[in-house]
């Protein structure tokens, strides 16, 4: 089924692109919990974090070398950052689509849960 994020790489309905390779979209988040908030998206199809454990190692790689990207594409690797792969129930996955949320902008809280 197609997810909001499917929709998004179709360019169905619009989002505010960071970046875009043939690999991943990246996009402002709708609703930022910080100063930057990009979501990271690969054009691959996974559910979640838990069903990256099929895919080989270089595409995997490839994913979490995009986020780098990402981040410092934005300036975000002077300061620092967070990334975050909520997963599941547990982990408050509200989009059955894998994405990658990265925060920055300012100082972080160190709590987690
Ligand atoms: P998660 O709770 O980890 O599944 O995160 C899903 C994220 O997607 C949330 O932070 C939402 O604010 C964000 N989101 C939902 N719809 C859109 C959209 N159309 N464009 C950008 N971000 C979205």
């Amino acid at each position: 089924m197609d997810t909001i994020f499917d929709k998004i790489i179709s360019k169905t309905i619009p989002a505010k692109i960071v970046l875009e390779t043939p690999r991943l979209l990246a996009f402002h988040d709708i609703n930022p919990q910080a100063p930057v908030h990009i979501l990271v998206i690969p054009k691959k199809k996974a559910v979640s974090m838990d069903e990256l454990r099929e895919w080989d190692d270089a595409t995997v790689g490839q994913f979490f070398k995009g986020i780098a990207e990402v981040a410092r594409s934005v300036g975000l690797n002077e300061n620092g950052y967070r990334v975050v792969l909520n997963t599941n129930l547990h982990g408050c996955q509200s989009v059955n689509y894998v994405h990658a949320h990265i925060l920055g902008g300012h100082q972080l809280s160190g709590s987690f849960a």
